[in-house]
């Protein structure tokens, strides 16, 4: 195995995971278990290399680390990132396989749906271990796919970062959408009903046809979205799309969206403050999908589940708050709380399961 993992070593435990027969290679990160098991979405995807699909993994599980801890959950934070084999694959066996190694963790670590996995895919693991979760829901208790529970958090956050920041309503604003995937659509739907204005773009025309016709969003080029006349920019695509070479022309004042890791670098935040953009940060506002994970897997009631996803747009004033009094950008505030609650600190919930 050639894969370099020694540099990610201080970050977390990691796992490689193969089984040649059924085309699987990937990795396992247990990046805290500080809180409770390692929880984190299964990502499959094409990677140039070993270091980059392990690169992936370690970002992805310390945001998951963060995101659980400020969503009060009991869960600390994990990833898995599996190479897509090339060309058509047995995605049974391939997730059973998969499954095979989350088991062999013996419950360090729950996995569920991320970008490339479906909710077909999470029964296949279920087939090797229990410690999974975003399996179709039973008896009216929480389950499925995350996707809408994530996009409602990101609507209630965007609520609140727009009355704080812009002294305004939905209504009154238009928010570009990159990317109308399973989040971004059920966000663009919510945002349409509550009266805002959307521009939406994406690599794929016929989601962009769907929002359309729902909407009536404005199209524009996957090229064009991010510097298109805005109030917000709302990222609900890949990661890593705010840096030093995007920044400069965003036009929305607002940025709050689902994507994962949107800062390409910690400094982007402060780029962004100084820009004069609220940035409402990731993992605060796109926590909806895993506290649906959460309530799945640790038997809560569905009761239980929205009343934390409704906390969603309290939780990312708290952030804001502490990032106004210290003088913060907003993604270093969230780390900071995040950190501390990691270490032992009080839950920002006050509604905690
Ligand atoms: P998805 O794959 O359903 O949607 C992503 C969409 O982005 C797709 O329609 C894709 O065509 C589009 N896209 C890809 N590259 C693009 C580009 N360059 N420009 C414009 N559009 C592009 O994924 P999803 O489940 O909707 O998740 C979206 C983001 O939110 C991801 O970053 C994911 O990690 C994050 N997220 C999702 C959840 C969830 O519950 N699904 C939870 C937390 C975070």
């Amino acid at each position: 195995m050639v894969l370099s993992v020694s540099e990610w070593a201080s970050a977390g435990q990691a796992h490689l995971v193969r089984d040649e027969a059924a085309g699987l290679e990937g990795i396992i990160v247990l990046h805290s278990t500080a809180l409770g098991p390692a929880a984190g979405g299964c990502r499959v995807w094409s990677y140039d290399s070993a270091d980059a699909m392990a690169a992936d993994a370690f970002r992805l599980a310390e945001g998951m680390t963060y995101k659980n801890a400020l969503a009060g959950l009991p869960l600390g934070g994990g990833k898995s990132v599996l190479r897509r084999p090339e060309g058509a694959f047995d995605r049974r066996r391939f997730f059973r396989a998969f499954g095979a190694a989350v088991e062999e963790l013996k419950g360090s670590y729950v996995t569920a749906e991320d970008v490339g996995t479906s909710v077909d895919d999470m029964r296949a693991v279920a087939e090797a271990t229990r410690h999974v979760a975003g399996l179709p829901p039973q008896d009216g208790r929480p389950g499925g796919d995350p996707s809408p529970w994530t996009a409602r958090g990101t609507f209630l956050s965007m609520q609140v970062a727009v009355e704080r920041y812009l002294g305004r309503a939905l209504k009154d604003v238009t928010v570009a959408v990159q990317g109308v995937g399973h989040v971004g659509e059920a966000l663009a739907m919510m945002l349409h009903a509550a009266g805002a204005k959307l521009v939406v773009a994406d690599v794929a025309s016929a989601s962009v046809d769907r929002v359309v016709a729902a909407t009536g969003a404005r199209a524009v080029p996957v090229e064009d979205i991010l510097s298109v006349e805005a109030d917000v920019f709302a990222p609900c695509a890949l990661g890593a799309i705010l840096s030093a070479e995007t920044i400069g022309s965003l036009k929305a004042r607002v940025v709050c969206g689902a994507a994962n890791n949107q800062l390409a670098t910690a400094e982007d935040g402060a780029r962004l403050a100084d820009k004069g953009v609220l940035y409402a940060p990731d993992y605060v506002v796109n926590g909806g999908g895993i506290i649906n994970v959460a309530a799945e897997y640790l038997g809560w009631s569905t009761a239980d589940a929205v009343a934390r996803v409704e906390a969603t747009g309290e939780r990312l004033g708290r952030v804001l708050d502490l990032a106004a009094a210290e003088g913060l950008p907003t993604n270093l505030a969230a780390d900071q709380l995040a950190r501390s609650i990691v270490a032992g600190g009080p839950a920002l919930e006050r509604d905690a399961a």
